[in-house]
């Protein structure tokens, strides 16, 4: 599967990390380890930016992060227009492995903290199109 496939809109549909694009349609929001040094990367890097190896493999991320911070795009760019209002956030996992993706529609704005144990899922949107979420813990 190509990257063609991620996201409301992909801009690319080649990378050396498409097994991500795969993995999500099986269910994993995973990311690479570099198996020379240990530095974790999401989104999924090819090449360690810590070692410069290219020697890397694919983890599942953790299931439990807290919620660093959120904002709300009322006005979305092109490719997204459809989707406004949407609430994007930014999750900490620990050991400097952190994650960007827009918040569950299901959860209420009131429901939204900082500091909130949140994890991620892999998500089908209606025309198909892949990709993942933050979802409350
Ligand atoms: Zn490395």
């Amino acid at each position: 599967m190509g990257f063609d496939k991620f996201g409301r809109k992909s801009f690319t549909n080649m990378t050396k990390t498409a097994k991500f694009v795969d993995l999500l349609a099986e269910g994993k929001v995973e990311g690479t380890v570099c198996k020379q040094c240990g530095a974790k990367y999401f989104p999924p890097r090819a090449d360690c930016a810590a070692c410069l190896s290219k020697d890397m493999d694919w983890f599942e991320m953790p299931k439990k992060g807290v919620l660093e911070t959120y904002t709300t795009a009322m006005y979305a760019p092109f490719g997204f227009e459809k989707d406004a209002p949407y609430t994007m956030g930014l999750v900490d996992f620990g050991n400097d492995l952190k994650l960007f993706a827009r918040l569950d529609k299901a959860l209420k704005q009131e429901e939204v903290k900082i500091g909130m144990e949140v994890s991620v899922r892999p998500i089908t949107y209606d025309d198909g199109q892949l990709s993942f979420e933050i979802i409350k813990a």
